[in-house]
């Protein structure tokens, strides 16, 4: 999960909350990733933050639109109380740890990093967005996702290789460091992931200490 920055005001969507205008407008904020997952989205849906249950202030309220991928919109349905990644009090990808499995078919490990009921529950959630497949179709969605994150996760450790390896050149040390400080960008898919495994590597948190 990755935090978003909400322009005030927001576009009219006081009569349509999937205009043109208001779904560029949250493509641009979320950096046309799905809020939950992280995955850049084709296919987007505009999911309300608090379920609108019909009541049309929920509805049409640009703070309670957020930019969401099919399979995360389906799986959080109508869950409330978790955290919200448009408010900048909270860091919400430090609030909640994500490493990838070390094979595709295993599950992603989501951890909260503190007790507080909120982030439990976001914590919970996420899992769910990354690992369900209760039903056919999570299924095949969950086999997608794992390979996306599967591929950028070996284009991380290859650039981990080169950074470390004594037979790199300089040239090649910085093209991996840089990539590396890309990914870790809250533009880059499952930027949360890259952070936390940089967190995580002894190494890579030494090449990188200091830097936001
Ligand atoms: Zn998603």
């Amino acid at each position: 999960m990755f935090n978003v920055t909400r322009h005030q005001p927001g576009p009219d969507c006081s009569t349509d909350y999937r205009s043109k205008d208001v779904i560029l407008a949250l493509k641009k904020i979320f950096n046309g990733k799905c809020y939950l997952c992280e995955d850049k989205v084709t296919d987007p849906v505009v999911e309300h933050f608090i379920p609108h249950e019909g009541d049309p202030v929920k509805k049409f309220n640009w703070n309670n639109l957020y930019y969401a991928c099919r399979r995360c919109n389906s799986i959080k349905g109508v869950t409330t109380d978790i955290l919200d990644c448009c408010d900048a009090a909270i860091n919400v990808s430090d609030a909640i740890k994500c490493l990838c499995p070390s094979v595709p078919d295993n599950n992603v490990v989501v951890e909260a990093q503190n007790c507080d009921e909120k982030t439990q529950n976001t914590a919970n959630l996420l899992g769910k967005c990354y690992n369900e497949k209760n039903t056919g179709i999570r299924g095949i969605s969950r086999e997608a996702l794992h390979e996306k994150l599967f591929e950028h996760y070996c284009k991380f450790i290859d650039d981990r290789r080169k950074l470390k390896n004594l037979d790199s050149s300089q040239q090649e040390k910085e093209s991996a460091k840089e990539h590396l400080t890309q990914m870790k960008n809250i533009a880059y898919p499952f930027s949360a992931f890259w952070k936390w495994h940089i967190l995580s590597d002894a190494f890579l948190n030494e090449q990188f200490k200091g830097i936001q």
